[in-house]
């Protein structure tokens, strides 16, 4: 069975094409700037080599359509007619209170779907573009949704109730959602396994870390609280998201700068996190390379950084009554160990315990980097989101 899975941003669509049997990736790449100027299609060669191929891609459909002339063509393809791909997943950011699973996309869940953009009007918009897309160019291919948000659809309302007023939830579902959701449920799933330990017993929470990054806190197989809200702006302190703020802040900053909703909100996503503490970069190496060089904003950033992160380990450690199993993942978490090192630093007392060796060595690979003696055992596992909707579009299909 071959699974296209599509990942489709507002100027961008990352493709992966999988064999399910064999669990490979059979094709990838990326469209870029769609919409503007010098868009282009960007993928690997088996021998490491990447393939630039530029072009007029105006909108999603054109970029899709170029991603299947690829897939087909004798020079590059891998494929010889669309039939012999079966089901097409999508990645949907925002599933509101709607969609606590993946779904098999009909017209009706297409409808549904048109009614959570509000809650997202980023990101659904291009997740449904993709759909509609693949609709017109495929005819009727299986399409699955999965969800950023579905994963954590199972918090309490303790975890998921903002302290505002019951009726704005009531008139705009205002409350926490979540997000990364598919690399959380693919991160615990994967740690169990490779730990061999039933996933339904274990306490866990996933530190998912990349430009954007929130924990989660896991346990009897699900999510009872995450540190991303409504929208993905809450919680860590990111490259560019500056996480948690005193919502006291917003409207004061307003006042004393005069500007309105659109540029409080691309202040708070845009231009705060690392990139607007250090002055430097929202890039954690390139950060990492100030800090080398005796940047000291550079330096506050990381500290705001770390510390947000140890500090959620420990609010979701008392929230889940103890801890059994700590995952990093994301760029960050799977390839810096001094952010490892850090966010569990003098956590001896909660039963990390840390192989500093070990978690020196680890760059991107699944490995257990706790000592045997560590009560709690404290894992990096690359995540692999994609892999994940092509499995639950399989499920789904063979449904
Ligand atoms: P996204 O949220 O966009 O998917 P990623 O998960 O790819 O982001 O993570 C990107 C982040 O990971 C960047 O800040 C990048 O600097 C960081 N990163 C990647 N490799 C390393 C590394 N070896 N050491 C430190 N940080 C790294």
């Amino acid at each position: 069975m071959k699974i296209l899975v599509l990942n489709c941003g507002s100027s961008s669509i990352k493709y992966k094409l999988f064999n399910m049997e064999s669990k490979e990736v059979v094709a990838q790449g990326v469209v870029e700037k769609i919409g503007l100027k010098g868009s282009f299609l960007k993928f690997p060669l088996p021998n490491g080599d990447k393939v630039v191929l530029e072009g007029e891609i105006l909108e999603h459909q054109s970029g899709i359509e170029y991603i299947l002339g690829v897939l087909l063509s004798e020079k590059y393809g891998c494929i010889k007619s669309l039939d012999e791909i079966d089901a097409v997943g999508h990645r949907v950011v925002h599933g509101g209170e709607e969609f606590n699973s993946s779904v098999y996309i009909t017209d009706e869940v297409i409808k549904k779907m048109e009614e959570c953009i509000e809650l997202a009007p980023l990101h659904n918009p291009p997740n449904l573009a993709g759909i509609y897309a693949v609709k017109e160019l495929m005819g009727d291919i299986p399409q699955v949704g999965v969800f950023d948000t579905a994963f954590h659809q199972t918090m309490p309302p303790e975890s998921y109730m903002y302290g505002l007023p019951y009726s704005l939830y009531e008139k705009y579902s205002i409350r926490r959602y979540g997000f990364h959701g598919t690399s959380h449920r693919y991160v615990s799933r994967q740690a169990c396994e490779a730990l061999g330990v039933p996933y339904e017993s274990q306490r866990i929470i996933t530190a998912h870390i990349g430009n954007g990054g929130s924990l989660a806190a896991i346990k009897g197989g699900k999510s009872i609280d995450t540190s991303m809200g409504m929208t993905p702006v809450e919680g860590l302190l990111m490259g560019t998201r500056a996480g948690d703020v005193d919502a006291g802040i917003i409207s004061f900053i307003m006042e004393k700068e005069n500007i309105g909703t659109q540029a409080i909100s691309t202040l708070i996503n845009k231009h705060s996190g690392l990139l607007g503490v250090s002055g430097v970069s929202s890039d954690m190496r390139e950060l990492q390379a100030a800090i080398a060089s005796g940047n000291k904003r550079a330096q506050l950033a990381f500290d705001i950084f770390i510390h947000r992160v140890k500090k959620y380990i420990g609010a979701y450690t008392a929230v889940l009554g103890g801890l059994d199993v700590l995952i990093f993942t994301g760029g960050i978490g799977e390839n810096s160990s001094i952010t490892r090192e850090l966010a569990c630093k003098d956590l001896e007392y909660m039963g990390i315990e840390l192989d500093l060796d070990k978690n020196n060595e680890i760059h991107g690979d699944e490995a257990v980097i706790s000592t045997p003696e560590s009560k709690v055992t404290v894992i990096v596992v690359p995540t692999d989101e994609e892999y994940m909707i092509a499995a639950d579009t399989m499920t789904i299909v063979n449904k």
